[in-house]
This record gives structure tokens, sequence and C-alpha cells, in this order.
């Protein structure tokens, strides 16, 4: 069997992991160079922000996912030579005022969470005396997300997987409910037998040439970088929707916005004000600190974040696995995990049926009728 992905983000690269495991000769196409759109532009945290927040859809592939990625960081590691930097930093959240749903969360889902007030709050770091209570969730990672595709694009190469970047692909080429080709700008077409959608905040414009609008979209999120290794920032802060996020070469991360400007990526100085006072407000050293770089991604935003992963209703051997929106680094090894088992016909390890394109169809349908 010949499977060709589109799009090599996190999504279509460990989508091709997956599927050359078990012995399929798979080849990915990206119209850009792979591994430099959403899932570079991210954040890394390996956790949703507020887990408690989303749907369960979202959190059980969130806690399959948590628990896959010590050995998957270790696998690309012992493959390609290039650590992605997993790290177990922890998660403070600061001024939510909905500890109490994060108790039931936990317990329903085996995670450790402790509310924290007073000295042991400000013992997590400076400047934290200002907040009054904070939910801690000490085995919460962050992992280097550039590092992370570096890595698996190399694992892939090596295990014979071709990434090929400049390949955008622009139709299809259908008999009856079967894909017999994909057909790229510039008018070449790559045949195989089963095709895997995994085109992140541009699946839609693809997905639409064959049937009703798949609902992604771009959702922009802009991201500032300092580098403070004596800033002494040991863990991931959350606060109002914003975080800082150490990393272990003495970098923080600050993000992030969320805009929906189509396929806009500029970056905006109005955005960067705000998130340096963000930053200035976690780690008050980094006030006086000029950031080292200012970007922005397109996440694939989807109805209640839920992921759409499955077989798509218009085609028997066309697949998706997109609209991950802000937490596609967290879910992508089980959401992989998940299409791979519908692929090969394996017992799927999750009810498939939340992200199944058919029933979110149905869903929207019956909500604008109603
Ligand atoms: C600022 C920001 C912070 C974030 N922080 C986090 C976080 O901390 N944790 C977390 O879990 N998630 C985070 N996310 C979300 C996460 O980055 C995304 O959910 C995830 O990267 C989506 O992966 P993807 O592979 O679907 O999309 P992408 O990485 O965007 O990959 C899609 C690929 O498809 C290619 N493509 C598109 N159209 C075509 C075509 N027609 N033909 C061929 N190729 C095509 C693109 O070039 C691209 O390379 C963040 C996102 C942003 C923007």
């Amino acid at each position: 069997m010949k499977v060709v992905v589109i799009g090599g983000g996190i999504i279509g690269m460990l989508t091709a992991l997956e599927l050359v495991k078990a012995g399929i000769a798979v080849r990915v196409l990206d119209k850009s160079h792979p591994g430099t759109e959403a899932s570079w532009a991210g954040g890394g945290i390996v956790s949703p922000l507020y887990p408690w927040r989303y749907p369960p859809a979202v959190s059980a592939l969130a806690v399959m996912a948590q628990e896959l990625y010590p050995a998957l960081a270790a696998e690309l590691t012992g493959y390609s030579g290039i650590d992605p930097e997993l790290t177990v930093c922890g998660m403070l959240m600061l001024g939510a005022d909905d500890a109490r749903d994060a108790m039931v969360w936990s317990r329903k889902y085996g995670r450790r969470i402790h509310l924290l007030q007073g000295h042991a709050l400000a013992a997590m770091g400076d400047g934290l005396a200002q907040f009054n209570d904070g939910i801690w969730l000490p085995d919460v990672a962050n992992i280097r997300n550039p590092r992370l595709l570096q890595s698996l694009r190399r694992t892939l190469e090596i295990r014979g997987v071709a990434v090929d970047g400049g390949r955008e692909v622009v139709s299809w080429e259908r008999v009856g409910n079967r894909m017999r080709a994909v057909r790229l700008a510039g008018g070449e077409t790559i045949e195989a037998d089963q095709f895997v959608l995994a085109a992140g905040a541009w699946s839609a414009g693809l997905s639409s040439t064959l049937a009703g609008p798949m609902p992604v979209r771009p959702v922009k999120g802009q991201m500032l970088l300092f580098h403070a290794p004596d800033a002494g920032l040991r863990h991931i802060l959350l606060h109002q929707g914003h975080y800082v996020i150490p990393r272990r070469d003495g970098h923080i991360l600050c993000g992030s916005t969320l805009e929906e400007t189509g396929f806009d990526k500029s970056i905006t100085a109005e955005a960067a004000v705000d998130l340096h006072a963000v930053a200035a407000k976690l780690v008050p050293s980094l006030g006086a600190m000029p950031p080292v770089a200012h970007w922005a991604g397109l996440r694939p935003g989807s109805p209640n974040g839920i992921p759409f992963i499955g077989r798509h209703p218009e085609a028997h051997n066309l697949w998706v696995n997109t609209g991950h929106y802000r937490n596609g680094l967290v879910l992508a090894p089980a959401s992989v995990q998940l299409l791979g088992d519908l692929m090969l016909g394996r017992k799927p390890v999750l009810d498939a049926s939340p992200y199944a394109m058919l029933d979110m169809r149905a869903e929207d349908q019956a909500s604008s009728s109603s």
C-alpha cells in the first residue's frame, strides 16, 4: 500500500511515522518548507491550557498523548540524534477561578493537581506573591517544538520516507468514490492507494473542492521570545490565557494572541506591547529586557477545538487528521495512533466517533436548523 500525506507539520509527519512503522510506504508533500508553519510557531506546552475547560474528546487525546511523549522523544532522539528536549517543568495557573472544576477533572483523568496559596505559591517564583492562588499541575512538560520537527523529519528520512517541500496540492483526481491522485501546482499528479489530509489551517480549502466546507479556519497566534538565563523561571506560568514557558537554554517564550484575521501571518506592534506586559507581570525581570524574536503562526481552528480524525465522507481512501486548534503539539501522538488504527483496521485505541467528520457536519446542520 502507498500513502500520500498532505501537510508536513507535526500532524502530517507524525502520521507518516505511524504508518511507516506499520510497514506502509509513505510520502509527505508540503507546499512550503515542512515543519515551518503552526507546529514550528507554537509554544510546545504538552497540555491544553486549563485542560478542564475542553470537551472530553480533547482530554481523552491529551491524556493519552502525554503518556506517549517520553517514549516518542526518546525514539526520535535515538534515530535522529536531535533531542527535542521534552522537559517536565510543571504548569502553574494563576488567578483561575475554576479550581473546583480542575479538581473534578483531575480525579476523572488521574492527573495530579495541587491548589497553592500564600508562601507555597510565592515560593514557586519571583513576583508570584502578587497572586492569591494558583492551580499547580506538576507533571506538565514542554517540548522544544522546532527541534521536535527537525528530529521527526530526520527520523522519517532515515526510515525511507520522502518529506518533500515545495509541493502544493491544489486538487484531486477522483474515480467514483475513490481518489486516484493529487494534482500539484504546476500540473504534476501523484498517485497513491490512500491519502491523508493534514494541511493544518489550510485543510478546509482542499476539502472544499470535494464536498461541503470543513469547519477548519486559521486563528493567528503571536509569540515573543526572550533570552533570559538569569530570570530564574522554572515552570510554565499561565495567567488569563497568556503564558511564559522556560526552555532549557535560557530562552523564555511568551504567548500568545488569538486573532481571527484569515491567512494573515503579520506581526503587530500592539501584540508586542501586550505580550511584553504579560511577560513583565509573570517574570518581572523581563520588563526591562527587549525580546529577541517575535513571530506569528496560524492554528487550525475547529469547533470546540476537537480535531477531525478519520475517513473523509466523500471518498473511501481519503483520511483527515486536522483541526487541532491550540493543542496540535500535545494531541499529535494520540491523534496519529487513532488515525493509524482506523486506516489499518486495528482496534481503535479510543472511541473515534467524536472526531468523525460526518458527525460534526450533522451536528452543525442540527444546530443551524434549530
Ligand atoms: C502561537 C501558537 C502557540 C501554540 N502553542 C501550542 C502549545 O503550546 N501546545 C500545543 O499543543 N499546541 C500549540 N499550538 C497549536 C499547534 O501549533 C497546532 O495545533 C499544530 O501545530 C497543528 O499542526 P498541523 O500539522 O495540523 O499544522 P501545521 O504545522 O500548520 O502544518 C500544516 C502543513 O500543511 C502544509 N500545507 C498546507 N496546505 C497545503 C497544500 N495545499 N499542499 C501541501 N501542503 C500544504 C503547510 O505548509 C504546513 O506545513 C500553538 C499554535 C500557535 C500558532
